[in-house]
């Protein structure tokens, strides 16, 4: 008697692996109807950014994988930049492409250089930029 049984991942053909995978993506996606964002409710890294592991994809961060998904391959030394200012969002229109060199200047715009993520820079450090602004 045949007795159907569930495809190994390694018997599917490259599409409906691709399929899974964004299957599996899809499901640790919420978007916040607010902001536009498209908040990865998956697992993080220490960062905020979430983190998506799927067979032939291996472990990734996910807004880099969303980046891929929409737009292509990421050139090599290039970083995925959140326009939100949202570690865990994967909306490829919130995402663009940057060097870290423009990704450590946007953090610490927001004042989020120094401090990790709870986004502080601490007073005594203001003071020595602000004295050396002054020239004092
Ligand atoms: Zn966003």
């Amino acid at each position: 008697m045949f007795v159907k049984r569930k495809r190994r991942i390694d018997e599917l053909s490259e599409e409906e692996l691709i399929a899974r995978q964004n299957a599996s993506f899809d499901r640790r996606v919420m978007v916040d109807v607010n902001s536009g964002c498209h908040l990865w409710i998956g697992a993080r890294n220490a960062g905020g950014y979430g983190v998506f592991g799927y067979t032939g994809i291996g472990t990734v961060t996910a807004h880099r994988h969303a980046y891929r998904k929409a737009f292509g391959q990421i050139p090599d030394g290039m970083c995925v930049l959140h326009t939100c200012d949202q570690p865990s969002c994967v909306n490829p229109d919130h995402l663009r492409l940057g060097t870290q060199l423009h990704n450590m200047a946007e953090k610490a715009k927001r004042g989020r250089a120094r401090n990790g993520t709870t986004g502080a820079i601490p007073d005594r450090i203001i003071s020595v930029k602000r004295r050396v602004q002054v020239g004092v």
